[in-house]
C-alpha cells in the first residue's frame, strides 16, 4: 500500500508534468472506485487549469481553476502514469486525463481501493477524508514536544498510535517499523511511555526514514508504479520490515516478527527496548 513517501514521490513527479496544464478531455471507465465518484466528474473537469499538486497525508490535491480541488487517493494498488502521447489503455486505467498539450495522465487502480473527488477548494480543510488527519510528520509542526503530547497518557501500543492517522498523517506499517528500529524503541512499548530521549529519537527517526524513502523514489513492495514507469528501490534498504529471521544489521541478533492489531511488526529484541 502506498505510504507517505510513495505518494510524495508521485506528487513530485506530477508537479512539473501537470502544473499549469489545461484539461482537454477525461476518460472515465466507471462511476465508482472505493466509493461513488462525483457525478459528471469527467465533464466538470474539462477546461480546468491545474495548479502544482499538493499532498496531505496520503492524498494528492490538485487545485483547479474555478476554485475547485481534485483529490486523488491511490488506495491499495493505484498508480499514475504519464505519457506525452495518447496511451494504449489497459484494463484497469479507470481515470485518464488528456491535457491541451497532448500529454496524458493515467490513473490505474486494479483493486479499486482508490478514490477521486472534486469539491470547492475553500472546503478542503473540512473534507471528510482530510479534516481528521493529524500532524504532517515532515512539516516543521512535527516536533519532539508535539509527539510527546500526542502520545502522553496513551495506553495503546506505540506502534498502533503511530499508525493512527488522526495523530500523525501518512505513516503506514512499513515506515513505522523502520522508524521504531532506528529509534531503538520496542513496538510492544506503550505510547505513553516515550517522553524524553525516546521521543527525541523517534521524532528524528520518523523524519529520516521518510526523507530517505522519498529520496529513493518510494518503496514498491507490490504493484505500485511511479510516474515514468520507474519502480522505487527503498525496499532493499529496509532494516527490519520483512526481515524476520535475518540478523539485525546493528547487533546480529535475529529479527523477530509478531502480529499487533492484525499487522506484522518486525523488531530486534536486543536493540529495541
Ligand atoms: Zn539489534
Amino acid at each position: 500500500m502506498p505510504e507517505l513517501p510513495e505518494v510524495e514521490t508521485v506528487r513530485e513527479a506530477l508537479e512539473p508534468a501537470i502544473a499549469s496544464q489545461t484539461i482537454a478531455y477525461v476518460r472515465l471507465t466507471r462511476g465508482d472506485l472505493r466509493w461513488p465518484l462525483p457525478e459528471d466528474l469527467d465533464k466538470r473537469l474539462v477546461g480546468r487549469r491545474c495548479s502544482a499538486p499538493k499532498r496531505r497525508g496520503k492524498y494528492i490535491l490538485i487545485d483547479l481553476s474555478q476554485k475547485e480541488t481534485l483529490l486523488i487517493h491511490l488506495g491499495m494498488s493505484g498508480a499514475i502514469r504519464l505519457y506525452d502521447h495518447k496511451p494504449n489503455f489497459q484494463k484497469h486505467d479507470h481515470f485518464s486525463v488528456e491535457f491541451t498539450s497532448g500529454q496524458w495522465m493515467v490513473f490505474s487502480d486494479p483493486r479499486r481501493f482508490g478514490h477521486l473527488d472534486l469539491f470547492a477548494s475553500a472546503a478542503t480543510p473540512k473534507h471528510p477524508l482530510l479534516f481528521c488527519l493529524g500532524v504532517e510528520p515532515l512539516s516543521d509542526a512535527f516536533t519532539v514536544p508535539v509527539l510527546t503530547s500526542l502520545m502522553k497518557g496513551r495506553k495503546t501500543l506505540i506502534k498502533s498510535a503511530l499508525l493512527d492517522q488522526r495523530l500523525v498523517a501518512g505513516l503506514g506499517n512499513i515506515y513505522v517499523n523502520e522508524a521504531l528500529f532506528r529509534a531503538g524503541i520496542s513496538p510492544r512499548r506503550k505510547a505513553g511511555s516515550i517522553p524524553g530521549k525516546r521521543a527525541l529519537r523517534l521524532t528524528n527517526a520518523i523524519k529520516a526514514v521518510l526523507r530517505e524513502a522519498i529520496k529513493a523514489g518510494g518503496t514498491s513492495l507490490r504493484d505500485h508504479i511511479q510516474p515514468g514507469g520507474e519502480i522505487g528501490y527503498f525496499a532493499q534498504n529496509l532494516r527490519v520490515y520483512g526481515q524476520a529471521g535475518q540478523p539485525c544489521v546493528d547487533c546480529g541478533q535475529e529479527i523477530k516478527q509478531i502480529i499487533q492489531s492484525g499487522r506484522s511488526s518486525f523488531y530486534c529484541p536486543s536493540c529495541q527496548r
